[in-house]
């Protein structure tokens, strides 16, 4: 059975070994319409379950080659997995300095267990893409007990005790949660939340269901519309077009200071004077480099010790 799959370079995460801790068949509480998996009716507990000490051997197998995290993830939601705890027991009796990850969609931290469970991992990674409950409905499909404020009550108590690394992830589907009413929410929400990044996606890969993501260029304009103490990030830039636009000094100094950005990001949006100009004002020291959670952002030096504005 193939449980343990990569190392994966991951942009994110770094180099990433994972385990599927669905290996059977899809087991979601969600049923979204961008998944990259077929549609399947939603499940509030695994059916099929594999043994611990089978993850832990296989597991073992592949620790010989040189990886930043571990991550436990699944063929639906990994925080289904039953044993989860007593697994995450056994990993880090082995894993060195190797951390652990998961990606979650968050509903399962209603349940104190699972609640309890994550804050023994070194990163969480949890995805939010809507406040509003019809939206939420609409997107994630979730199984029918699951209840979108409990489930905001529940990350914003995660986030004021967790200790490690908190990773939020929204993913934009169009027409859904990219409007700006939407977006105000999920900023609010934000705001509460001790994050060490934002992460901002759109559908990259075939869906589930007939729906479209969102271009490079909307992704940019949605992120401009968070506030600016938060540590967003574009995540997705697989179908992106480049923008090629013109931007003076001024601008880039205010866009880097309304928003900071990667390389990825302003070889995307700007044009090749703008980024000989850049890099001046990097020589400059005007804008400096600062690393959020394995990614290095461009920021004006005026603003490194950038407050949130609560
Ligand atoms: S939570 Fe993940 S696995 Fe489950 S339906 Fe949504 S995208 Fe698919």
């Amino acid at each position: 059975m193939n449980i343990i799959f990569g190392p994966i370079n991951s942009r994110r995460f770094g180099t990433s070994l994972g385990i599927d801790l669905s290996p059977f068949s899809k087991q979601c509480n969600f049923d979204c319409l961008y998944c990259e998996l077929a549609p399947m009716a939603t499940v509030e507990a695994q059916t099929q379950v594999v043994e611990v000490a089978e993850i832990i051997n296989e597991l073992k197998n592949h620790l010989n080659t040189r990886i930043d995290v571990i991550t436990l993830t699944a063929n639906g939601e990994p925080t289904l997995y039953p044993h989860l705890s007593e697994l995450i027991d056994q990993i880090d009796k082995i894993k060195n300095s190797t951390q652990t990850l998961i990606l979650t969609n968050s509903a399962a931290l209603v349940d104190k267990k699972v609640f309890e469970t994550l804050l023994q991992l070194d990163q969480v990674k949890l995805s939010l893409d809507a406040i509003s409950s019809d939206i939420f409905k609409k997107i994630d499909r979730p199984h029918e007990s699951i209840k979108i404020e409990e489930v905001v009550q529940r990350v914003q108590e995660f986030s004021k005790v967790y200790k490690g690394k908190l990773f939020i992830e929204i993913l934009f589907v169009h027409g859904l949660n990219d409007t700006k009413e939407e977006v105000t929410k999920l900023n609010k929400v934000l705001m509460t939340l001790n994050s060490t990044r934002i992460d901002l996606g759109t559908i990259d890969r075939p869906p589930a269901y007939p729906v479209m993501g969102i271009s490079y260029k909307e992704l940019f304009d949605i992120s401009l519309m968070f506030d600016n103490s938060l540590p967003i990030h574009i995540a997705s830039r697989i179908h992106a077009e480049p923008n090629n636009a013109y931007y003076s000094n001024e601008d880039i100094l205010n866009t880097l200071d309304k928003r900071p950005l990667t390389m990825e990001d302003i070889n995307l949006l700007f044009d090749e004077e703008s980024k000989s100009r850049l890099n001046i004002l990097i020589k400059e020291e005007q804008i400096v480099k600062r690393v959020v959670g394995n990614l290095e952002f461009l920021i004006p030096h005026a603003n490194v010790k950038r407050k949130r504005i609560k």
